[in-house]
């Protein structure tokens, strides 16, 4: 069945907002996405209706809040198909997510010890890794991509060695958009011995995301890229992994004893997630994944694949309009640079005709050295896009063209 691309609609109210006059037509769903009735009720309500603290309240609001905070982790957990709810630690988003695992590593890092990341990395599953690397004298490798914007397998296999203690990449590349053989790659990591942290920030949007099945160590995503929240994150682990890991934030909640001296740490996940919550931005996310989950995967899938299909079929057809990304295996971004012109002057024009793209370096400067550009264009499609606006970028650019030339 396809999918019912005007009821879905319905159900994201600022959808019918417009800009100057002009529909809104959004196309920067990788920065973010939308957020429907479902998630914006259940932050209102929750508020409305239970706010308290959870896990210290003597009273029964604090009872409620807890068990919806609580039951938002078993959402998550069904969600990715984690081995256990504990392997669900709430965080602040991926970026947080990920120096929660890289500030722990750090401390198990010695001179020697090799950390791979990929040259498609977004600065938040870059900039980490170095970090715990510099602080620690290990050292940092970084796996090349081909000109379609690959991972190159080959050398990913030869640059692992004993020494390699971690590997981390990006599901999907939010500049590029494509697809990495997660599994694959997973797999030959972990049987040279290393740690596994895949940054899901944008694969989680997707589909279909099973923890278990990848066999990483770690998964990192956000809310608010999967009609959720901003804010509130998740870094799944393995239970065996997490048990163990060294904490990073340190304070309430995640303690078991505290003298003036010393402390002790408290069981999963509570000795990850030091502090007071995002309770509200938990349940959000809850309810975001409800309302995604209820969904035909299957429709959205075949209608995200035919948005990015018509985008590079009349992108191929556009005079001095270059595709930044050509993987095989690609998905809901598409970068490009408009000859001639600078991608934020593209970006404005857009702007005027109501249109939202990102423009710039896409959170990925040494991508973009290495590709030679200043930055991208980047449209980026969900579910509730139509195919009339991506005929309407088009007839945009081509204005932008013409203003440009
Ligand atoms: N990694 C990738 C691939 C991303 O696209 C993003 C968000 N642009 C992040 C990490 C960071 O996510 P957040 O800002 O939500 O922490």
């Amino acid at each position: 069945m396809s999918l019912n691309v005007a009821a879905l609609r319905q159900q994201f109210p600022i959808l019918s907002r417009e800009i100057d006059g002009k529909p809104l037509i959004y196309l920067d769903n990788a920065a973010t996405t939308q957020k429907p009735q479902a998630v914006l009720d259940a932050i209102i309500d929750y508020y409305t209706t239970c706010n308290a603290n959870v896990h210290r309240g003597a009273h029964q609001l604090s009872d409620e809040a807890t068990r919806r905070y609580e039951s938002a982790r078993d959402t998550v957990a069904r969600f990715i198909n984690a081995g256990a709810r504990e392997e669900v630690i709430w965080t602040r988003g991926t970026t947080e997510a990920i120096n929660l695992v890289a500030n722990g590593l750090a401390q198990l890092l010695q001179a020697g010890d090799e950390v791979m990341v990929t040259e498609m990395e977004h600065h938040a599953n870059l900039v980490t890794w170095q970090q715990a690397c510099k602080h620690s004298g290990a050292t940092l490798k970084v796996v090349p991509i081909n000109e379609r914007g690959e991972l190159d397998e080959t050398a990913f296999e030869s640059m692992l060695n004993p020494a390699t203690r971690l590997v981390a990449m990006p599901h999907v590349s939010n500049a590029l958009g494509t697809v990495n053989p997660i599994q694959t790659l997973t797999a030959k990591a972990k049987a040279a011995g290393a740690w596994v942290l895949i940054d899901g920030a944008q694969g989680i949007a997707h589909g279909d995301v099973d923890v278990q099945a990848i066999g990483c160590d770690f998964y990192a995503f956000s809310g608010h890229k999967l009609y959720g929240p901003t804010g509130i994150g998740v870094l799944w682990g393995r239970r065996s992994v997490l048990a163990d890991w060294p904490v990073w934030l340190v304070g309430g909640e995640m303690i078991q004893e505290v003298t003036y001296q010393d402390a002790t740490w408290g069981e999963l996940p509570n000795r990850l997630e030091a502090g007071t919550p995002d309770i509200a931005g938990a349940i959000g996310l809850a309810a975001a994944l409800d309302w995604f989950m209820a969904l035909d995967q299957k429709a959205i899938q075949t209608h995200e694949k035919a948005l990015l299909a018509s985008a590079h079929a009349q992108a191929e057809e556009f005079d001095g309009l270059q595709i930044i990304g050509t993987a095989k295996n690609k998905i809901g971004v598409m970068s490009f640079m408009l000859d001639g012109a600078h991608p934020a002057d593209v970006g404005f024009i857009l702007d005027r005709q109501g249109i939202a793209i990102r423009t710039g370096d896409n959170c990925a400067q040494p991508l973009m050295k290495k590709l030679g550009i200043p930055g991208t264009a980047r449209a980026s499609f969900s579910i509730y896009n139509t195919m009339d606006e991506v005929d309407a970028l088009f007839s945009a650019l081509r204005k932008a063209r013409k203003m440009l030339a």
